[in-house]
């Protein structure tokens, strides 16, 4: 009997460690699967843009590598200059685990980004003023709300064996002469290499390229804010979205930057406040549509900001020789 009893008790117990963990297991499977969203960590992020049902999905975002010409504007291209350079710099590809390189997709938020710390440069400046026909932007190219990752991610061997950029940011005089009132032509160009316009947080933005000419917000490592330095020059490629913050009445985004043909960029919300998507928008990635001019808008899908430039360009404000003197900020 006190066998028996005995045997009983090791059964229940045995079946006891088997079946709580597996019962565990599930309930633990079922939370990350209701979620949707990878563990958390230091070195990914989860866009608000991602969590609603409007616009592109996260998880399958198109790889842009594709999607460059160099001999005229499309709808969901990038219209470059430059071509395609495989022996410039860039991310390691064998060692990016976010990209289905198969499916030519890539996962936002399995994407690794380079943390904030201690790196704590100077505070950005931005100011703007309108003469006559022109609307001067001047910056230090350093974020004016300051948020900005711990670089140099050298510092980071998670980070700096896929992207061995060895960049940190630096103050560095942008200065931009745009049209006040641009004009459509009616043969859109090419984006160059390096500032195609200027944020209201007061950092360059580049196009959607990186320098070989491949998809640079899907395979750079750029910080959790948004941007990352080429030598010590800081850049976004995409618009961080932090800075889509102010809406029109309608719940339209509120202009985000300007371009270097004059043309503002506004954020990710579209009429209505309805998250926009290449599908809405022209080969340069921008539209028209009630009291509102030519205007892009920022997708988070490739070309990300603009795929050609709609009206005529400034020349490039890092290249272009300075005519003015530079300006006592502080
Ligand atoms: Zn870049
Ligand atoms: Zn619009």
């Amino acid at each position: 009997m006190k066998n028996n009893q005995n045997v009983k008790k090791y059964i229940i117990l045995g079946l006891a460690v088997a079946v709580i963990p597996m019962v565990l297991g599930i309930i633990i499977n079922q939370t990350i699967s209701n979620q949707n969203t990878p563990a958390p960590s230091i070195f990914m992020i989860t866009p608000e843009l991602c969590e609603d049902e409007e616009g592109p999905n996260c998880t399958e975002l198109r790889l842009g590598d594709d999607f460059l010409t160099t001999t005229f504007p499309a709808k969901g291209y990038l219209y470059s200059c430059v071509d395609r350079n495989p022996n410039a710099p860039g991310a390691t590809e064998n060692k990016i685990t976010w990209i289905n390189f198969n499916n030519k997709t890539w996962n936002l938020l399995e994407k690794l980004w380079l943390p904030p710390g201690t790196f704590n440069p100077e505070t950005g400046t931005y100011s703007e003023t309108i003469s006559e026909d022109i609307r001067m932007i001047d910056t230090n190219n350093l974020p004016v709300d300051g948020k900005i990752g711990d670089w140099p991610m050298t510092k980071y061997p998670l980070l700096s064996e896929i992207d061995g950029n060895p960049g940190t940011p630096s103050e560095k005089t942008l200065s931009f002469s745009f049209p006040l009132h641009p004009q459509e032509s009616p043969d859109p160009s090419c984006t160059p290499l390096g500032p195609i316009g200027v944020t209201k947080n007061g950092v360059a933005i580049f196009n959607a390229a990186d320098g070989r000419g491949e998809d640079a917000a899907a395979r750079e490592i750029v910080d959790i804010f948004g941007g990352h330095p080429a030598m010590n020059t800081y850049h976004y490629h995409f618009i961080p979205e932090r800075i889509d913050n102010e809406f029109l009445d309608d719940g339209h985004s509120g202009i985000v930057g300007y371009i270097n043909d004059g043309f503002p960029i506004h954020g990710y919300r579209g009429e209505n406040g309805i998250e926009i998507s290449n599908e809405d928008l022209d080969i340069c990635h921008g539209h028209k549509h009630g009291d509102l001019g030519y205007h892009y808008h920022a997708t988070i899908e490739y070309p990300y900001t603009i795929g050609c430039y709609r009206g005529t360009p400034i020349s490039n404000a890092l290249e272009a020789p300075q005519n003015e003197p530079p300006r006592n900020r502080r």
